[in-house]
């Protein structure tokens, strides 16, 4: 006898028609409130972009990249468990849907002979999968679940109604077997090993089994929309749709048509956001990641990245108090764009989207004030965000013969120095150094002088879009005068403007973080490398250079490790001989500097410096290698509140000008 099995096994054609009805409708069901929640999506503004739908869906959907790349040590696996054995089951039951209706346009039914015996083994042990995730995540929640991970009764019962599903699976396949079993039973395993130790089952038993099963299974169609399990229908229309080909590290600018048009500036209710980030609030599974890697809500902040999501979802598109009524400004105002909860989430929110839309509608509305707006204004008069003048932007270069763009005219490296790179006493050691670096190795350089101007980075992620777009338009004109081939930068955030953004205002570059030239130099032996003692120096990986930007291997390259850091999530370096943090690479810890933080007040106790620098000390290293003057600048505050220890704060650059400086003898630099 050929290897097959009966469908509707025993069902009357009543019960078959019942069973026809009953998916369909509790499907309609589903469909019906996803439609509603479309609708809600409709309210906002249409995308401008076109995603790669399909790389999308293969990258984060079925490769699942972002759960993969996650921290989390238990999270990861059993979501992996739930969602590969979800899939299988899914396949399965298409696979058998369409060898049952083939018949109809005239193709055999092919769920008979080796194809059903491998059919029948694969996905009785892949269904497996499923069970044991599910096990895995209901004891998770119930017994360890993390701080970050809210729970309530109905996530508790969706759990368990999936549970019922895959195990009443199992027991409808046992008891199919011990019905009417047949000699290539052994292919279903797991069905077969549980048939085993089944009383016979008469036809009615059966059939009571089938019903109870497929009981659970209309339940689950039906309440998917209305539970955070929806993220598995509407994370898979919000990854294939997410702005991916848009890095973090770049955002929408706002044209003067869009003003004209609504009448105001960035986001004041929920439906100003674009269709896309409504759909992503949906998709948000409430896993919590975003924020558990938040460094404003790891000390004490009001700002929880999951909230402001939860609290925009929940806003009534039509009459709804404001999205800063909502989250609360004081948690707007806390973020400082570190990315972190971007690039933590699962689903692809874009966090940071949603904050800086809404903080350009309150510069806009006057809502700005103290320190940071103190800020603005002195960009906005100096062109500088310490609010120097124009004249003092070549004071750092005393006593060096710094050339100047305006004497060259042409030449290959732009020096952008930055306004704390001109400004702040720790910065100005660094630009110093890399000045003198790039003069001894024979690089052929210029500077700015005081042509240089804010590059706007500040202006823009506090809010106030059009005094960036002033900035960056004065900016691209001044390059336009010279010819040079590269920018180099120490600053990561004029690194990350001129990379990602300036293109939005016809300036395209190429832009390196001094730390990429300075361990390219080091490569060709133009530069010689700090010889480091085994654990004695640390490495802070700025947000801007090492998360949006993806670059962590040029700083170690530079203090000559040797290790492939730029995807990393371990140290790659079994001998390296920098002391690396709990947070390094990609998944950094903010110095909370970044999103105009740094120009506003806070209280002491709630510094994400003090932690960072916490974690810095925590590697037993007493010399800090930095690679930003911003990350400097907290750091050095935050250092002098955590410990009394000396500790050494420096930029990378420093260390090889002093490598550089000293004889080839001279020993290990380690403080
Ligand atoms: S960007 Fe950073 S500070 Fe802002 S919400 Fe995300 S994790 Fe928190
Ligand atoms: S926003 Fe993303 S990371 Fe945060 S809770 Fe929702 S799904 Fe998880």
């Amino acid at each position: 006898m050929e290897p097959t099995r009966t469908e509707f096994l025993h069902l009357p054609e009543w019960q078959k028609t019942l069973f026809y009805v009953l998916v369909f409708a509790s499907l309609a069901i589903g469909a019906w409130q996803i439609w509603l929640r479309y609708r809600e999506w409709r309210k906002g503004k249409p995308i401008d972009w076109k995603p790669p739908r399909l790389k999308n869906f293969l990258t984060y959907v079925l490769a699942q990249r972002k759960v993969r790349s996650s921290r989390r040590r238990s999270g990861a696996p059993m979501h992996l468990l739930i969602f590969y054995g979800f899939v299988s089951l899914f396949l399965a039951t298409t696979l058998l849907a369409i060898a049952t209706y083939a018949p109809l346009i005239g193709i055999p039914n092919f769920h008979r002979g080796t194809y059903y015996l491998i059919y029948e083994a694969t996905f009785d042990l892949l269904g497996l999968l499923f069970v044991f995730g599910l096990i895995w995540a209901l004891v998770r929640r119930l017994a360890y679940r993390p701080a970050a991970v809210t729970s309530n009764s109905s996530d508790v019962w969706m759990l368990v109604l999936l549970i019922v599903v895959g195990v009443t699976g199992y027991v409808l396949e046992a008891a199919r077997i011990a019905n009417d079993p047949q000699p290539f039973d052994g292919a279903s395993v797991v069905g077969y090993s549980m048939a085993l130790i089944l009383p016979p089952v008469s036809n009615g038993a059966y059939v009571a089994i089938w019903w109870f099963h497929m009981a659970w299974v209309f339940v689950f169609f039906a309440v998917i929309p209305r539970f955070r399990l929806r993220h598995i229908v509407i994370a898979c229309f919000g990854a294939a749709n997410a702005p991916t080909g848009r890095p973090w590290g770049r955002l929408e600018p706002i044209t003067m048509e869009e003003v004209e048009q609504t009448g105001q500036i960035g986001v004041a209710h929920a439906k100003d956001y674009s269709r896309w980030h409504l759909m992503s609030l949906d998709a948000c599974m409430e896993c919590g990641r975003c924020t558990e890697v938040c460094p404003a809500h790891g000390v004490g902040k009001v700002l929880n990245p999951k909230q402001v999501v939860q609290d925009i979802r929940g806003i009534p598109r039509e009459d709804g108090p404001t999205v800063a009524e909502a989250v609360s400004e004081e948690a707007l105002w806390a973020c400082t764009t570190c990315n972190a909860c971007v690039e933590a989430c699962p689903v692809l929110i874009r966090h940071v989207d949603l904050i800086v839309d809404v903080r350009r509608n309150l510069v806009a509305e006057g809502r700005l004030s103290g320190t940071a707006a103190v800020m603005l204004r002195q960009a906005a008069s100096t062109g500088s965000a310490w609010g120097t003048p124009a004249s003092d932007r070549e004071d750092w270069m005393k006593g060096l013969d710094v050339p100047l763009a305006r004497d060259k005219k042409s030449f290959d490296v732009l020096l952008w120095v930055g306004c704390a790179g001109a400004t702040d006493p720790g910065a100005i050691k660094t630009t110093r150094a890399v000045a003198e670096l790039l003069t001894s190795a024979g690089i052929d350089f210029a500077c700015l002088g005081n042509e240089e101007s804010c590059t706007g980075d500040v202006a823009r992620r506090v809010g106030d879009e059009f005094l960036f777009q002033e900035q960056a338009q004065r900016n691209v004109g001044t390059f336009g005068k010279y010819e040079f081939k590269r920018i180099v930068t120490p600053c990561p955030h004029c690194f990350n403007t001129f990379a990602n953004e300036y293109g939005q205002f016809g300036g395209e570059y190429q832009v390196l973080h001094h730390s990429r030239l300075l361990a390219d130099l080091v490569a060709e032996g133009r530069l010689r490398a700090p010889d480091l003692l085994q654990g004695a120096v640390t490495f802070h990986d700025p947000c801007y250079l090492a998360r949006i930007n993806n670059q962590s291997d040029a700083p170690r390259r530079a203090l000559g490790e040797s290790s492939d850091m730029d995807k990393a999530i371990v140290p790659t370096d079994p001998d390296g001989r920098l002391a690396e943090p709990a947070h390094f690479g990609r998944k950094t810890l903010c110095c909370g500097a970044g999103g105009g933080r740094m120009f506003m007040e806070e209280p002491i106790e709630q510094r994400p410096g003090n932690r960072r620098a916490r974690e810095l000390l925590d590697t037993g290293a007493r010399t800090i290698a930095v690679g930003c003057p911003f990350c400097r600048i907290m750091l050095d505050a935050s250092l002098k509140q955590v410990t009394e220890e000396e500790v050494r704060l420096v930029d990378l650059a420093e260390m090889l000008q002093e490598s550089n400086r000293a004889p080839a003898d001279a020993g290990q630099i380690t403080s």
